[in-house]
């Protein structure tokens, strides 16, 4: 069935490089969504780790300035001598890297006593934000300051946390404080695996930026208030989003979280450009695969069909050279039985009438002798074409049925049709008027010998054939450039019997 129809195999192939190509698209989509979704995780999982390490370390911090509270509250600690002291006020994390000194001011900002320095170093902190914000408000806790540069030891940029000391009638007693080196988030967030666009930030709960990877110093106490990344850190105490960075304009995906008791936000960020970068590397390879692989298979397609038609070209050349008549075009001889065989079966079966003209050129060998065999061939051609012209109702067949003679069958046609065309055919021949001096018409002349059902009964279609080659017989006989019907009336009757010539 494939190979009558070459479309069919176009139609097959397009729709199975359809298939391919669906495949692939939908197991690229599964690709991209799971280096989207490693990538969630990851981010998820790098947020986490900071946020805990972070909260770690502020709880730490924030235990020894609760310890420095604790200790001042003692009875005798303020007697006790200057080295011993220090050991009980100050433990040993406010000595960790990356923190400051832990530092109690009195209700003036002195600063009263200092965890690396006894005596105390001389400053004055009355107007730092971390000394006033705890001096006008009693409940603030833990206070988390906004970046600056200690005047202590004066270089590296720090956030101070600071504690209310309360005397026991809940005045104003002074603060604790303590510093920690904003480079101690830069080395934390500098040990994530974040890819080459990643990147990190930590802020306070009011926009102030406090680190960010990549580190930039310009960037440090930046307020973020308004971008749209931080507005929406503010929605949800921990959340995730695709979002454009303000500061580099980089999209990513973001993870963010507000870091547990402190007023502070964490996010941790990838560049979109490195989820999707191994992803689109194996896109490409695949995707080109694929519409390769397709190209192919639609090329073959193509010429598989192009082949199958070519064969039914060829076939359907060969079937009509197999049925025609080389010289004439006309139907031959074995395709003229097998429709007389046809038509005689349907003609029976309907009972409608059945006619078969046979022709024969007059005197045809005389004609050969005098004008050549070739002369004779384009003779044979034009009194094809006479016939073929008189003969055109579908179902009408004519054909080359030997030499010099043909057979034409003329389908649910009783005798008055059939003896019209004939004459016409006889006529037609006649007006071709090719010269034939042998002829007693002078011209080149047919006999056309008639059979038809409708008239009388014949056992076979064979038995028709006979019948108008009885008549055909009888046309020569009776001088030829005629047509006659079998059955031929007695000789004496002939003239009457059919059309005459006219001569
Ligand atoms: P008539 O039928 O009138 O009795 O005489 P005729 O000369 O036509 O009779 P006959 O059947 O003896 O001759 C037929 C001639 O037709 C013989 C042959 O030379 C010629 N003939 C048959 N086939 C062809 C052909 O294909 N080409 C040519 N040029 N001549 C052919
Ligand atoms: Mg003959
Ligand atoms: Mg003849």
């Amino acid at each position: 069935m494939v190979t009558r129809r070459p479309n069919i195999v176009i139609a097959i192939s397009i729709v199975l490089a359809s298939a391919i190509l669906a495949i692939a698209v939908w197991v690229l989509a599964q690709m991209r969504d799971d280096a989207l979704r490693r990538a969630q995780d990851s981010v998820f999982n790098v947020s986490l780790l900071v946020e805990r390490d972070v909260s770690r370390n502020l709880e730490i911090y924030d235990l020894s300035l609760r310890a420095v509270i604790e200790g001042l509250k003692q009875p005798g600690v303020l007697d006790l001598p200057p080295a011993i002291r220090q050991m009980v006020l100050f433990d040993g994390s406010a000595s960790a890297k990356d923190l400051g000194s832990i530092l109690v001011l009195d209700t003036a900002g002195n600063i009263v006593f200092d965890s690396q320095s006894t005596p105390p170093r001389a400053f004055n902190l009355a107007e730092r934000e971390y000394f006033r914000v705890q001096r006008d408000s009693p409940n603030v806790g833990l206070y988390v300051s906004h970046p600056f540069i200690p005047k202590v030891h004066g270089k590296d940029v720090s956030i101070a946390l600071s504690r209310r000391i309360s005397r026991p009638d809940g005045s104003f007693g002074g603060v604790v404080v303590g510093t920690m080196r904003l480079t101690y988030f830069r080395h934390l967030f500098a040990g994530m695996n974040l890819g080459a666009g990643g990147s990190m930030a930590l802020m306070l709960n009011d926009g102030t930026m406090l680190m960010r990877r990549p580190y930039d110093p310009k960037i440090i106490g930046r307020s973020l208030t308004g971008t749209a990344n931080y507005s929406r850190f503010l929605l949800q105490p921990s959340g995730d989003f695709f979002g454009t960075a303000a500061i580099d304009g980089v999209e990513r995906w973001y993870a963010f979280r507000h870091i547990d008791m402190y007023p502070l936000i964490l996010d941790v960020a990838l560049s979109t450009r490195d989820i999707y970068v191994e992803w689109r590397r194996r896109a490409w390879i695949i995707g080109t695969l694929i519409a390769a692989l397709d190209v192919v298979i639609i090329a073959l397609a193509l010429l598989f069909s192009q082949q199958l038609r070519q064969r039914r070209a060829a076939e359907e050349e060969l079937r009509v050279l197999a049925r025609t008549d080389g010289l004439t075009g006309l139907n031959n001889r074995r395709t003229f039985e097998e429709h007389a065989e046809e038509e005689w079966r349907r003609a029976q079966r309907n009972d409608w009438p059945l006619s078969m003209l046979l022709i024969d050129v007059d005197t045809f060998k005389g004609f050969n002798d005098l004008y050549g065999h070739s002369a004779g061939d384009d003779a044979l051609v034009a009194v094809a074409r006479c016939i073929a012209q008189n003969v055109r109702r579908p179902g009408d067949t004519a054909a080359r049925y030997g030499g010099e003679e043909f057979a034409v069958l003329l389908p649910d046609t009783d005798e008055t049709g059939a003896t019209a065309i004939a004459e016409k055919i006889r006529a037609a021949v006649q007006a071709l008027e090719l010269r034939h001096v042998a002829s007693s018409h002078h011209v080149l002349t047919i006999s056309i010998g008639i059979a038809c059902t409708g008239r009388q009964v014949f056992a076979t279609s064979r038995a028709l054939v006979n019948a108008a080659d009885e008549a055909l017989y009888e046309a020569k006989d009776a001088g030829r450039n005629r047509v006659l019907c079998y059955p031929v009336a007695a000789r004496a009757d002939r003239r009457s019997a059919v059309a005459s010539p006219a001569q």
